[in-house]
């Protein structure tokens, strides 16, 4: 049915890539690029046996002259952003220029200030509306599922949702003391940052890992989480009707958070340049450069992800619970795809937000979360495609 480009090489974009080929009915060819071609090459032979045409190309997404050109030269019905969150801006801009659909799954962050928000992103709106061209955000797992389920919560089982706990749970093990998930970088900052929650129509900030809490969950069993702030909580507080409070957890080992601290304490989590042996470094770019690839731990992690939300709200004046989550086990990713978990959860909602958009039942011209959209065809995709989902009218409610 359609052509799709895709920007970025990492452990998100192989999995989106896998998931693609394997849906040949939309995706019938794929252009993989990125700053590295290397790295499109090597995810391109490794589908070589798939019936959907593949080719690959080098860009620097930093600069929109070239994502232009490539872009007319694709010709794709969309461009799936799965580079990192500094290249939404400018592959907007190309999109604009191209009239061609767009897609993420991060919000837009200056590289020189570690503070994401939509408003950068929700300034295009107009431009997309004129333009007659769809930009979905958030189209990984949270951002997406979470913003899904919440969207779904709201449409089948509330009248009104008040409180939303959306619970981000990792129980993989991959045998190193400390490495990142996914970008390092990324991760880092996003853990590193004050955190915060929404309450009655504002921000409560916290200093970072301030506030800790364990759950017991599904299939994994207890836990230690911590309040995060996180892009998700942003657009939820605007699109859940009657929301008083949404908050969001992620689980850490003990482990981590020591390294974490121990590298904060010396400054190697700072994203302020320095200037070292006459040249000016980023002490988290280096940090990231010693640390383990996030793509190379996909072989050595065994264990599961629980990510989810827990809602309460009323239906017809009655109190209800409600918990949907998914799990899904590192080493069965692996298996299927070549990536662990924390890949494999954020890549196959890439491909189901682009295969929606392509096909027309999520495309409107603007700049929309995913949660705007009728839940109901990507909750049926995600149990088609990897990540089923379950439901608990009767939960452990994480205590205030
Ligand atoms: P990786 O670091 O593994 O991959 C990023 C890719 O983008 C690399 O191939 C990198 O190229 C490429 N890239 C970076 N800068 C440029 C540039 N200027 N021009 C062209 N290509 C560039 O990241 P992940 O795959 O783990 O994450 C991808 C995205 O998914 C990130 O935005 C991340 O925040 C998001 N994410 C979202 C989640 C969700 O649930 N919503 C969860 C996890 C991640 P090179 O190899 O040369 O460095």
């Amino acid at each position: 049915m359609g052509k799709v480009l895709v920007i970025g090489a990492g452990g998100v974009a192989n999995v989106a890539i896998h998931k693609c080929a394997q849906n040949s009915e939309v995706f019938q060819e794929i252009c993989i690029a990125s700053r590295t071609k290397s790295k499109c090459d090597a995810i391109k032979e490794k589908l070589k046996d798939s019936p959907v045409k593949i080719t690959t190309a080098q860009v620097d997404a930093d600069k929109v002259d070239e994502l232009i050109a490539l872009i007319e030269e694709v010709k794709p019905d969309i461009v799936m952003n799965l580079a990192l969150p500094y290249q939404d801006l400018t592959i907007m801009d190309a999109c604009l220029a191209t009239k061609t659909h767009y897609l993420d799954t991060a919000n837009y962050e200056p590289e020189d200030t570690a503070k994401f928000e939509y408003k950068w992103q929700w300034a295009y709106r107009e431009k997309f509306e004129k333009a007659g061209i769809t930009a979905l955000l958030g189209s990984g797992f949270d951002p997406g599922v979470t913003s899904v389920f919440s969207a779904y919560a709201m449409k089948h089982h509330f009248d009104e949702i008040h409180y939303i706990d959306i619970l981000d749970c990792n129980a993989g093990d991959h045998g190193y003391p400390f490495a990142t998930n996914f970008n390092p970088e990324i991760n880092i900052r996003e853990v590193s940052a004050k955190g915060s929650y929404w309450e009655a129509g504002h921000w409560i900030e916290t200093e970072p890992m301030a506030i800790k809490k364990v759950y017991d969950f599904p299939q994994i069993g207890p836990k230690d989480m911590y309040l995060l702030h996180h892009e998700e909580l942003e657009s939820l507080a605007l699109h859940i009707n009657g929301i008083k409070r949404i908050r969001f957890f992620m689980t850490f080992g003990e482990s981590y958070l020591t390294h974490l601290t121990c590298l904060e304490n010396v400054g190697m989590t700072s994203i302020e340049p320095i200037m070292y042996e006459g040249r000016e470094i980023v002490p988290l770019q280096f940090l990231k450069a010693v640390l383990p690839d996030p793509s190379s731990l996909g072989p050595r992690t065994k264990g599961k992800t629980n990510i989810g939300c827990i809602f309460t709200g009323v239906k017809n004046g009655k109190t209800v619970h409600y918990y949907v989550y998914n799990v899904c086990d590192h080493e069965a990713c692996y298996e299927e795809v070549g990536s662990q978990a924390v890949s494999y959860t954020t890549g196959v909602p890439a491909m189901i937000g682009a295969m929606l958009v392509m096909n027309g039942t999520w495309q409107k011209p603007g700049v929309y979360n995913v949660e705007e959209f009728d839940p109901d065809p990507f909750m049926a995709a995600l149990n088609k495609w990897g990540l089923p989902w379950q439901e608990d009218f009767n939960p452990t409610l994480v205590e205030d």
